[in-house]
């Protein structure tokens, strides 16, 4: 019953909370399509709140199942989009007790163009729980993001070849998978509790392991809010970059890019890289180092000529939306997510190797874009002949030097200075307006 102690986690004294409205105008979706979904979300959080019981009542949650699968089916008949419409029913019939591993990779295969839907049950996050509570989310595709995230993989190429000259080893860009970037207009269940997911990985996160078929889910509304609401008010504070300023009108173009380039980060290693003997000795320590990897790496593919001249981008403004991002994760816990252990990594390496620094009368860190830049591409010569080149003492010890984990008093100077976090979003949720307004009862 951990995953019952509070709504919130990490826990904390203090929850500060930003509210995100999910609009449902310029949806493209009808008004029927939109009265059938608040029903939907109610049922998925009754099925939530009965999987916090300690005992199952099985006939209870069947038959809120087979309701939430008459509702999805009901959604989909008033589709125009094909992919859309087979997805939904593929997902009716995992709720129907159908093979999930199976439909959920068949549901991979195509990418929805007018309402993706997941509904059923999903992973939350790591350290929180291990096990799957129902959730339901529901976006409509953003055209304008994927256009940008599409025009960055068709400059792949060339980017990986820029990238790969900064480096003396071989690096390989291993498979990688879709990313669909959509404005989220819903969501219930545990996907609602806080904080909030702004991007899945599926069907993994649906408990679908090694499917052939995956991809990146991302709702750029809820990215966004995080940096409007979250990284630009509070980070600021403590950033002083040399050379750049922050142009708010241009953020989006710079985190599609930034995400895509994490994305595709992770699948950036060298051709012998295997992470599994670090994980069966710091299973921690080699989650943050992979999404170090995936930081370091995408910073440097967006800094690629290839990606600045195809996207508009200048590394001053990319340099801070960097440095911002990583100081907002930084401060929500190192402790506790490994994207947060990953930031620790990062600013202590730039620091303790003087590619950045720290005033502490101010709190500011103060950098600039090319010593940022040449610091990220030392990390990264770091770790390619450290954990890339599957040198386990060589990686243990960086551990030891730079990991939050072990270095508590590092990490204690670090929180008191900058202070911990606890801002999270909530979503306001104006769909519920749309129900019964064609009086439908499910
Ligand atoms: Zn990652």
């Amino acid at each position: 019953m951990r995953n019952e102690t509070s709504i919130f986690w990490p826990s904390s004294h203090r929850h500060y909370i930003s509210s995100l409205r999910l609009d449902v105008e310029e949806t493209g979706l009808s008004r029927r399509t939109l009265s059938l979904i608040p029903p939907l979300l109610k049922i998925v959080d009754a099925m939530r709140d009965l999987e916090s019981l300690p005992f199952t009542l099985t006939s209870e949650l069947e038959s809120l199942r087979r309701r939430a699968a008459d509702t999805l089916e009901a959604i989909a008949d008033t589709l125009r989009d094909p992919a859309s419409t087979r997805n939904l029913y593929l997902r009716a019939q995992i709720l129907r007790g159908s093979d999930h591993r199976q439909l959920a990779q068949e549901i991979m295969g195509s990418l929805e163009q007018e309402l993706i839907v997941v509904c059923g049950r999903l992973s939350t996050w790591l350290g929180k729980s291990s096990g799957y509570y129902s959730s339901a989310l529901f976006a409509v595709p953003d055209g304008l993001s994927q256009a940008i995230s599409d025009s960055a993989d068709d400059a792949l190429p060339a980017a990986f070849e820029e990238l790969q000259g900064l480096f003396a080893e071989r690096l390989e860009l291993r498979r990688h998978f879709p990313l669909q970037w959509a404005r989220l207009i819903a969501a219930a269940g545990e996907a609602n509790l806080y904080p909030k997911h702004f991007a899945y990985f599926l069907p993994e996160d649906e408990g679908a392991k090694y499917s052939p078929n995956k991809r990146s889910l991302v709702f750029m509304n809820t990215y966004h809010a995080l940096f409007n609401l979250i990284t630009q008010e509070e980070s600021t504070n403590h950033l002083y970059l040399h050379d750049a300023e922050l142009d708010m009108a241009e953020i989006p173009t710079y985190l599609v890019a930034w995400f895509r380039g994490h994305d595709l980060g992770h699948s950036i290693l060298r051709p012998q890289t295997d992470f599994r003997p670090l994980n069966k000795v710091d299973r921690w320590g080699s989650m943050q180092l992979q999404e170090a990897l995936a930081d370091s790496f995408g910073l440097l593919l967006c800094n690629t000529r290839a990606w600045r001249q195809r996207l508009g981008m200048h590394s001053g403004m990319l340099s801070m939306v960097f440095v911002l991002e990583m100081l907002r994760y930084l401060r929500r816990d190192p402790c506790s997510f490994p994207d947060a252990g990953a930031a620790f990594i990062e600013l202590q390496f730039l620091i303790r190797n003087g590619y950045a620094d720290i005033d502490r009368e101010t709190r500011k860190i103060s950098t600039s874009s090319e010593r940022l830049m040449a610091g990220i591409a030392a990390l990264l010569d770091t770790l390619s002949r450290s954990v890339l080149a599957n040198d386990l003492p060589a990686t243990l010890d960086f551990i030891e030097r730079y990991a939050p984990h072990r270095n508590s008093e590092a990490l204690d100077e670090l929180m008191q200075l900058l202070g911990q976090s606890s801002h999270t979003l909530d979503y306001v949720q104006p769909i519920f307006h749309c129900a019964g307004q064609v009086g439908v009862s499910p």
